[in-house]
């Protein structure tokens, strides 16, 4: 049985540093539309350039172009036996759009794993980020150092501050996660699908309350 997973949570709440682990241990790709959209940018592809316009304002992407990208990256073999999602859905309609996405792959979602952390520790999260050229693996300056300043600790590669992560457009990111995308919460937990995990904590510990949730759920 093929395992769909979603991470929800604020920008900063720790969605893509969770990913990385689990992903490894659930053996699904880690699916991160952020990243995708970052690597069409490097890669100076149209939907990277139609995607930044919004990306550097702070606001999404319109749903018509993420949800087409999403729907080609789930179709691809490696996703056969599941996904890990990260930064998607963000929108009601992006909800929607997954789950035909999934029934036409005969699978639905397992669980939502919503990382719940308080607004005021999102800002200093993301203004001490540092995310690597080669793969996005994601640290923080503060609470997540890499061992050499400015190189990835993984595959070596330069250490990035992304624009978005300024003050002002974490802000609008902020601002319009609570209007477009907290409402995901209510929708899934009227499904019976969504999870709460404290990620006011550290990372090891937001890390084990997940894997509690996720063997909970093998055992059910
Ligand atoms: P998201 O993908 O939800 O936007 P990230 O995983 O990129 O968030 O995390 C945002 C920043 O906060 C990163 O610099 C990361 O190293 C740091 N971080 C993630 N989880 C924690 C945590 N539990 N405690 C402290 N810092 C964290
Ligand atoms: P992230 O890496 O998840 O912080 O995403 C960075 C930016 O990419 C967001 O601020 C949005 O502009 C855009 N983006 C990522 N995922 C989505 C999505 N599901 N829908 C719309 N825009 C998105």
């Amino acid at each position: 049985m093929a395992t769909y997973l979603i991470l929800l949570g604020a920008p900063g709440a720790g969605k893509g540093t969770q990913a990385e682990r689990l992903s490894q241990t659930l053996k699904v790709p880690h699916i991160s539309s952020g990243n995708i959209f970052r690597e069409n940018l490097k890669n100076q592809t149209e939907l990277g350039q139609v995607a930044n316009r919004y990306i550097s304002e702070g606001h999404l992407v319109p749903d018509d172009i993420t949800i087409a990208m999403i729907k080609e990256r789930l179709e691809r073999p490696d996703c056969a036996r599941g996904a890990l999602l990260d930064g998607f859905p963000r929108t009601p309609a992006q909800a929607e759009s997954l789950e035909s996405i999934l029934a036409q792959k005969g699978a639905r979602l397992e669980v939502v794993l919503y990382i719940k952390v308080p607004q005021e520790t999102l800002i200093h999260r993301l203004s001490g980020r540092w995310m690597c050229r080669a793969e996005n693996h994601v640290f923080h300056e503060e609470f997540n150092p890499p061992q050499i300043a400015g190189v990835c600790d993984y595959d070596g590669s330069e250490l990035f501050q992304r624009e978005d992560d300024q003050k002002e457009t974490v802000t609008e990111r902020i601002r319009v996660y609570l209007e477009q995308t907290a409402p995901l919460i209510n929708h899934y937990r009227q499904k019976g699908l969504l999870v709460e995990v404290d990620g006011n904590q550290s990372i090891d510990e937001v890390t084990e309350a997940l894997m509690a949730v996720l063997s909970v759920g093998a055992n059910r």
